[in-house]
């Protein structure tokens, strides 16, 4: 058992990002315990109130086909007064739920507050087992920290250039599974709601930028990027990955939206900069240029799309949106056609 478990910390701790490291976490929970369901959850706090959302989770039917059933970033808030408890007083907190499951929620904190969570679900007596799972639960802890910081600009605090390429490969691998359990649902001859919604990869570049740093010095062009990444996040969902990729660029992957409230999104954060005093140097703009992710896009390809399209607006005033597809439709841009100022990738 015990060369067991060291095999399982190994295999954890070899992660290199922490997505994967959740992963195998949670995975690693279900195969050594006699659990129902693992899941992790981020929690927030947002005017004092205690917001929690699934970052991943697995739930275990042994009496399916197929007894794993993952669920990734299914951002279900979830709220009761035991994961209140928890939270707030970061103690591990144990209740029977209604269907006749205990409940374990495990309590992961930063340097100061909560900020995840672990939830196992099984209808045996875990109480033996809590020494194992809350010493799993801080080792999570401590790569969560340093996984953070590798993963994060040091200014802003979005995700930086690094985890870009990580992140926008799992949404593909998401999608595409997605896609693939939607076409196993029509062989099923089960009903599938038709929507046109769709993620969206989105690049944002501040206008003129050099002109800040040459007339205000790169201490003020720090502040200007700070102040765009701050308008960014208020500016769009909690479940919008946002990074800054390079000096003044940023990219946005958009979860599936249609294309009205994609373009009704980035115009409003657009607007918003351009809207924004900012102090001593007034008005500052920002240009963007966004393409749809297709599961089957080859993901440099359409970051090379976003880019055509961010290039044309630079081309076309600045301080203005446009989307690759639909200036590929109105005949604008020819797919041959390349270009891009965008030196990032
Ligand atoms: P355009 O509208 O065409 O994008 O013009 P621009 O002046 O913004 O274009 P360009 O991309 O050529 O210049 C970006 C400048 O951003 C170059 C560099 O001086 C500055 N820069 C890059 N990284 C940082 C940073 O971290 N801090 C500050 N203050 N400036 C940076
Ligand atoms: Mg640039
Ligand atoms: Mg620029």
């Amino acid at each position: 058992m015990q060369s067991n478990i060291l095999q399982f910390v190994v295999d954890i701790t070899q992660q290199r990002d922490l997505d994967s490291m959740e992963s195998s976490l949670v995975a690693t929970l279900a195969e050594l315990l006699p659990v129902i369901a693992v899941s992790i959850l981020k929690t927030s706090r947002e005017n004092n109130e205690i917001h929690t959302e699934t970052v991943i989770s697995l739930t275990i039917d042994e009496e399916k086909a197929s007894p794993y059933c993952w669920n990734i970033e299914s951002h279900t808030p979830v709220s009761c007064e035991h994961m209140l408890a928890c939270t707030s007083s970061s103690t591990i907190t144990t209740y029977r739920h209604e269907n006749g499951y205990f409940r374990y929620l495990f309590p992961v904190s930063d340097e100061s507050r909560t900020i995840a969570c672990m939830v196992i679900d099984s209808y045996e007596d875990l109480s033996s087992q809590m020494n194992l799972i809350e010493g799993f639960g801080k080792i999570y802890q401590n790569y969560r920290i340093l996984f953070n910081e590798s993963e994060r600009d040091k200014l802003t605090g979005l995700f930086n250039r690094r985890t870009f390429d990580n992140k926008l490969s799992r949404l593909f691998e998401i999608q595409q599974q997605h896609n693939s359990e939607k076409k196993l649902d029509r062989q099923d001859e089960r009903r599938i709601s038709e929507t046109d919604d769709s993620a969206r990869l989105i690049i944002v570049d501040i206008d003129n930028f050099k002109r800040v740093n040459d007339d205000y010095g790169h201490v003020f062009g720090d502040e200007v990027i700070l102040t765009v990444s701050q308008i960014m996040k208020s500016c769009f969902r909690k479940t919008d990955l946002l990074f800054r990729v390079g000096g003044e660029e940023f990219v946005i992957l958009l979860e599936p939206v249609t294309e009205t409230v994609a373009v009704d999104l980035i115009e409003r954060f657009r607007k918003a900069i351009a809207d924004h005093d900012f102090s001593q140097i007034g008005t500052v703009t920002v240009s963007a240029g966004y393409a749809r992710i297709n599961e089957n896009d080859y993901p440099p390809a359409v970051l090379d799309f976003a880019d055509k399209a961010l290039y044309y607006s630079k081309e076309h005033g600045r301080n203005c949106s446009h989307s690759y597809e639909a200036l590929v439709q109105e005949g604008e841009i020819t797919l041959s056609k390349r270009g891009g100022n965008v030196d990032i990738f």
